[in-house]
């Protein structure tokens, strides 16, 4: 154990998970790839979903931040602030929800907690919806919803939660259900619950699970619960903290792969929005932002800096298509990951959309998962100049790739090669 490592070890808490048996010290990135403190360079297939939504130390980014850290940062929310309304503007123009209002937070937790509040006001019910092995956060309500229970350490919430089937086929009954029947179950399961307790706020859910592994619901199936909401007067809130900014390469909001009923009527957003500097976020309908009747402010959600950040990757996002990078570069990734699955039995399933991309591991010939074979192609990788992530629901046997989102063709075939090197090296 390095010393850094071990100082690590005695001061923060035992519950920080670390990838890796000896884990990685970042100290750089530039483009799609980092370097460690021993000056090993890595390509970066994970950090696009951390914090690095467009590129490692893009330029464009870095100037807006040390020219507005150069000026100001000050309180938030208790004065005129135009680098937030700059941004808000932005946001609700492209969140396709209509008379959007905008609040920042600091992360996807505190977004997942302020949505909470403002559904539970709205409806007057602390009932709320959410799905099994989801994942919104580590806050005390954001827990509370959070369906896998890996990563949900107190039962003693300020909620009830119903958890609903939908977000992730499993290995139980609804594993071998075709796309149609399995939307028809979960509905059938949803309107089942709503007959057995009192009315509830919401629904929140990831139009597809990120910490549970890129899972990969049918087209849709959100669609059909909102029917079914909708006749309750229930809201929907989209958790798009992995989602959103057309990661997904097809939509720009993961919502939009259910979108037949319109958007939801909250989302809320967080991680790469900012490229690295802390932002989180909630966009609803003003009927449903303003039910709060009692001030709030925040100190740190939305500070000068963070929103220059946001605004220049927003708006390099947008004049590079990098929507449409993720479509083509994840198309190609995804079709050369499928390939090199067909080979080999371990493989259950390559699944995503964009550059967004799960797979799936299974000990061959069963439908057991596992997770060291996963533990061991991310050590494989690492040791090959790979950087690549883990999730899952119980075991954590899926792989994660999520790179930033201007990777580029190249560099997708180089990942693909190293990984498919890992995946062999490890059946
Ligand atoms: N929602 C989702 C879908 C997430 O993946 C995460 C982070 N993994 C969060 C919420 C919480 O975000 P944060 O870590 O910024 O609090």
């Amino acid at each position: 154990m390095n010393e850094l490592h071990a100082r690590h070890r005695r001061v923060l808490p035992d519950w920080l998970a670390l990838y890796y048996d000896d884990p990685l010290e970042i100290t750089h990135g530039e483009g799609r790839h980092v370097w460690d403190a021993e000056g090993n360079k890595y390509l970066d297939f994970f950090g696009g979903i951390l914090t690095t939504m467009t590129a490692h130390a893009l330029p464009e980014v870095t100037k807006a931040v040390s020219e507005q850290a150069g000026r100001i940062n000050h309180s938030s929310t208790l004065y005129l602030n135009r680098p937030m309304v700059d941004l808000a503007e932005r946001i609700a123009h492209v969140s396709g929800i209509p008379d959007a209002r905008v609040f920042f937070t600091t992360s996807g937790t505190e977004a997942n907690d302020t949505a909470l509040l403002l559904a539970t006001t709205h409806r007057r019910s602390n009932t709320v919806l959410a799905m099994r092995n989801s994942y919104h956060g580590r806050s005390f309500s954001a827990v509370g919803i959070t369906g896998n229970r890996g990563w949900s350490p107190t039962s003693l919430s300020p909620l009830q939660t119903l958890y609903v089937h939908g977000g992730v086929r499993g290995r139980g009954p609804f594993a071998d259900l075709g796309d149609a029947e399995f939307v028809e179950a979960c509905v059938a399961d949803l309107k089942d619950l709503l007959g057995h307790t009192r009315a509830p706020a919401a629904l929140i859910a990831e139009p597809i699970q990120g910490v549970g592994g890129f899972t990969s619901p049918p087209d849709g199936l959100y669609a059909a619960f909102r029917e079914v909401l909708d006749a309750h007067g229930i809201l929907w809130i989209a958790d798009e903290v992995q989602t959103g900014w057309g990661r997904t390469g097809e939509h720009f909001w993961g919502w939009q792969a259910h979108g037949r009923s319109g958007p939801p009527d909250i989302v809320t957003f967080a991680k790469g929005i900012g490229n690295g500097m802390s932002i989180g976020g909630v966009i609803a309908r003003s009927e449903i932002m303003n039910c709060l009747d009692a001030n709030s402010i925040s100190t740190f959600g939305g500070t000068q800096v963070t929103m220059a950040a946001g605004l220049a990757n927003l708006s390099y996002l947008l004049e590079h298509d990098l929507q449409g990078n993720a479509r083509r570069v994840g198309g190609l990734l995804i079709e050369r990951l499928r390939a090199v699955a067909a080979q080999d039995p371990g493989v259950r399933e390559v699944r995503g959309r964009g550059l967004m991309i799960g797979v799936e591991l299974t000990k061959p010939g069963t439908d057991l998962a596992d997770p060291d074979r996963a533990a061991a192609v991310l050590e494989a990788a690492r040791a090959d100049g790979l950087l690549i992530g883990k999730g899952g629901g119980h075991d954590t046997s899926a792989l994660r790739v999520a790179p930033p989102l201007s990777l580029t063709v190249a560099e997708a075939e180089e990942g693909a090669a190293i990984l498919e090197g890992a995946l062999r090296s490890t059946q």
